[in-house]
């Protein structure tokens, strides 16, 4: 019978039925942990513009429903209050794991909870792969670099990190779930994708993370003073966030498995990046210094030599393009503060 020579007859079920989602992409159903958190959303309004069903699963420790209300009421959307610490069973074509902390300030708030969440939450994530045949991609992190001696940092840089200090939590947490990936896709078959994401910004960062950049935009528009930490000297690359979002997905829809540095190379101190915001908010803006926090990483700047080969991949969005594109949603929530206080 002719029909069953077409390629889609051998091809894995899709659990989300038959229907394609367009030429050349067959609908999805996909997992995305943490999709309440900054990343996570704009992930999760990727894979609906593209036609897919997205369960979410989160426990709003740091996400929130605001960042998915305008998907409410759309019937290929789901989302699922459940902490990934605890096992869950569900049918699915992929699964994105970003759920943890991903602030220093909320990750080191309970180091302890930090770890069970990469760890547990990262084997019952990948526990659930294996039973059900799904694609994994897990978002790791350049701080498993540490404070690297190789600079800029390669994937196959094995990173210098403190085990026992305030960071090791999340540091330490992210090798493990790195390792757990990598024994579940060579020890049980299952198809894994490790992305390192470099420090990421834009819209939807919670205001008082803590992080560099949200500070620095939110004491702007707050008249307050830049607060840099120790010298000001150490460096970090930003990434606008629909540059990562565009390289999740290159990574989880290609064959390699990686480890992938997603970040984007432009390299700025911290009185660099605090003259892009007096530039883009405020150029009356003062700066307060601050003692520095431990083991802070003295530099950091994404080789993205590999993503560029292997997955046609880089970021489109330079610091100063790409800031100003989260002032508007810092203002019209930092007004809404200022509303409900008045109240
Ligand atoms: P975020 O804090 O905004 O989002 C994390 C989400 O995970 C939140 O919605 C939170 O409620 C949820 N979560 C945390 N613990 C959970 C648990 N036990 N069960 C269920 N849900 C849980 O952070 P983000 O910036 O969106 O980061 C997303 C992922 O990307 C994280 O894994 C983070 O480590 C990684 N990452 C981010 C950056 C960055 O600069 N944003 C850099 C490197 C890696
Ligand atoms: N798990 C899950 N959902 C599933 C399958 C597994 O949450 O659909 C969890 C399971 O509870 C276990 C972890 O994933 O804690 C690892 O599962 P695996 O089958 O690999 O190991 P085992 O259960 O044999 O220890
Ligand atoms: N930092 C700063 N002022 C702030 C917050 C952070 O100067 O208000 C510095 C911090 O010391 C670090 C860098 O900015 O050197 C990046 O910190 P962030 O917490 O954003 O990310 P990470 O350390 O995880 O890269």
């Amino acid at each position: 019978n002719s029909h069953h020579s077409s390629s889609n007859f051998f091809r894995k079920p899709s659990f989300s039925g038959r229907v394609p989602a367009g030429i050349g992409h067959r609908r999805l159903r996909i997992v995305v942990t943490g999709g309440a958190g900054f990343v996570g959303s704009h992930l999760v309004d990727k894979l609906i513009s593209r036609g897919d069903e997205v369960i979410v699963i989160d426990n709003f420790f740091t996400g929130r429903k605001e960042n998915l209300v305008h998907l409410f009421g759309n019937p290929r959307f789901e989302l699922i209050r459940h902490d990934v610490v605890e096992p869950v069973l569900l049918e699915v074509d992929q699964i994105y794991h970003l759920a943890c902390p991903a602030s220093p300030v909320h990750y080191k708030y309970n180091p302890v909870k930090t770890i069970k969440t990469n760890v547990m939450g990262t084997l019952n994530m990948l526990g659930l792969a294996k039973r059900v045949g799904a694609r994994f991609l897990l978002t790791s992190t350049s701080e498993v670099y540490g404070d690297p001696l190789e600079h800029p940092q390669k994937e196959t840089y094995w990173g210098n990190v403190n085990p026992i200090g305030e960071r090791s939590c999340y540091d330490e947490g992210k090798r493990t779930a790195e390792t757990l990936a990598m024994d579940y896709h060579r020890g049980a078959g299952v198809e894994v994708r490790i992305a390192r994401i470099f420090n990421t910004y834009g819209p939807r960062m919670c205001l008082d993370d803590g992080r560099v950049v949200s500070n620095f935009v939110a004491q702007a528009i707050r008249k307050q003073p830049l607060t840099v930490y120790g010298d000001g000297k150490q460096t970090r690359s930003f990434q606008y966030v629909s540059d990562l979002v565009d390289g999740l997905v290159a990574l989880m829809e290609g064959e390699h498995v990686g480890p992938f540095n997603l970040g984007n190379p432009g390299e700025f101190t911290m009185l660099e990046l605090a003259e892009v915001v007096k530039e883009t908010i405020d150029s009356s803006a003062t700066i307060e210094f601050r003692p520095n926090t431990a083991d802070d990483p003295h530099k950091r700047k994404p080789d993205i030599s590999k993503a560029k080969e292997l997955l046609n991949w880089e970021p489109k969005i330079s610091l100063r393009d790409g800031l100003p594109l989260m002032v508007n949603d810092f203002q019209n929530r930092i007004l809404n503060e200022d509303e409900g206080k008045g109240l």
